[in-house]
């Protein structure tokens, strides 16, 4: 009888067994996927995630993109933004006589290879997602995209971040400021700001429209390199590759009362040979010319100075009270996507297309004799752990016939968009080209310029013949 109830209750008890078995079971397959990897059910972000394909699926023939927040057409769907030449609803109508617009910096040249990365890349952000001011321990910054960050010059092997702070930034644009704020703030004296020509023309806007009795922006760093300014309080804006001839730079001022901000928007093996790991005490990076997404508005300073850092700190917490949380998420799941595997793939993608680039417009300009672009010498590179070639992101064209004064309006009589060379404190026998745009953009410059070099007619010295 005992034995019985004990028989009973062995079989109740298997049974149960199984049960839970089976229920786990169940469960687990619903989160384990075939290949191992933990696929949870999704339930509230399906809507946002089916939103996101559907509009990425709309046809824009390769020339546009449809995007969630675009305009609406009357069906109530986003409608394509065509790439400049380009027209129709769907981005099919192109205009070859347009003018090819290399004019502004804008990184499209990577949006093929985040096309390629598309599941690694896309973040969904909840409806609740840090909404408060703070990450926790009252914060502003996400300490894991801190440490993704440090990870990723690790692998590029472009600087030295240990012991370093870090500040983040609207876009690099906000922390060249906040650079020169910091840098200026405890002087006896104000402290007159320079580059050396050519240079970036933001350094001059940003630093007369937020004017301060600290500093005043004094033009050509050469002028400064001068004995008898050793006295004076310098801040050197040192743009390293330079924009816009492409060239690697040290500081021109040298001396006790001297402070240099590199700028080192560009220093990645995209754009550059790295000789070795930049270990200057202000480095200013930004993912704009990184990762190509601009619209982001990421940057991030290494500082070696800790009152200079916090000084930093507070010109961001006066102006923004830190950076956008969903800018935050959307760096770090772009720098974890990069960081995949050996973390190389995106410098080496990008170093092909620049150095192709590069090697496609230096063909064209070598048939010319009317005009000239940058040499950039092959130099040994840390990353590639091999000497290179050049790959910048901007041409720096000269016109060199000596009626050809103003360059731009020659580009711009065959249909080419330049930067004229005034924009970068120099003279106007001086025009960029940008290189770093989407493919339509950069065939249409292609186009563009072999029908003016070939206009130029047969080269001299085929013709003595
Ligand atoms: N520095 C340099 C040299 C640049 O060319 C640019 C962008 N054109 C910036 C800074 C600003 O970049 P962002 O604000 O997009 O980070």
């Amino acid at each position: 009888m005992g034995m019985g109830r004990k028989g009973n209750s062995y079989s109740w008890l298997s049974l149960c067994l199984l049960g839970s078995t089976i229920v786990n079971i169940y469960f687990l397959s619903d989160l384990l996927c075939n290949d191992g990897k933990v696929k949870v059910k999704v339930s509230w972000s399906e809507e946002g995630a089916a939103k996101a394909e559907e509009v990425a699926a709309i046809n824009c023939s390769n020339h546009g993109r449809a995007y969630l927040d675009g305009m609406i057409n009357e069906d109530g769907k986003p409608v394509c933004e065509c790439h400049t030449c380009y027209a129709g609803s769907d981005c099919s109508l192109s205009s070859p006589d347009c003018a090819a617009d290399a004019d502004s910096g804008d990184p499209l040249f990577l949006e093929n290879f985040w096309m390629h990365h598309a599941s690694s890349s896309a973040v969904l952000i909840s409806g609740w997602h840090r909404m408060s001011y703070n990450f926790p321990g009252l914060t502003a910054i996400s300490e894991v995209l801190d440490s993704h960050i440090r990870h990723l010059h690790h692998v590029a092997k472009n600087a030295l971040t240990e012991g370093k702070y870090i500040v983040f930034g609207g876009g690099s644009t906000q922390l060249l400021n906040a650079a020169v704020y910091a840098l200026s703030a405890n002087l006896s004296s104000p402290a007159s700001v320079v580059a050396a020509v050519p240079s970036y023309p933001l350094y001059k806007t940003q630093t007369d429209f937020f004017q301060n009795k600290n500093y005043a922006f004094k033009g050509d760093a050469s002028l400064m390199s001068n004995a008898s300014y050793a006295n004076t309080n310098v801040i050197e804006f040192v743009t390293s590759p330079n924009n816009p001839d492409g060239n690697l730079k040290e500081a021109v001022c040298k001396g006790p009362c001297v402070r240099a901000i590199y700028d080192h928007a560009y220093f990645w093996p995209h754009f550059t040979a790295i000789p070795s790991p930049a270990d200057e005490d202000v480095m200013i990076f930004t993912i704009s010319k990184l990762t190509g997404h601009a619209g982001s508005r990421f940057g991030w300073a290494l500082v070696k100075d800790k009152e200079v850092y916090n000084n930093m700190m507070t010109y961001i917490s006066v102006a923004e009270m830190g950076i956008s949380r969903e800018t935050q998420i959307r760096a770090l799941q772009l720098m974890k996507a990069i960081l995949r595997g050996d973390g190389k793939e995106i410098f080496d993608y990008a170093f092909e297309k620049m150095s192709d680039r590069w090697g496609k417009l230096s063909q064209i300009f070598s048939k010319s004799k009317r005009f000239s672009i940058q040499e950039i010498p092959p130099l040994y590179c840390n990353f590639f752990d091999k000497v290179r070639g050049p790959s910048p992101g901007y041409a720096w064209v000269k016109c060199e016939r000596e009626e050809d004064l103003d360059c731009t309006r020659v580009l711009r009589e065959a249909n080419i968009i330049g930067r004229a060379g005034s924009k970068f404190s120099v003279d106007d026998r001086h025009v960029r080209l940008s290189l770093l745009k989407g493919d339509d953009d950069f065939n249409l410059l292609l186009n563009h310029l072999e029908k003016l070099v070939d206009e130029e007619g047969v080269p001299e010295a085929v013709s003595s013949f």
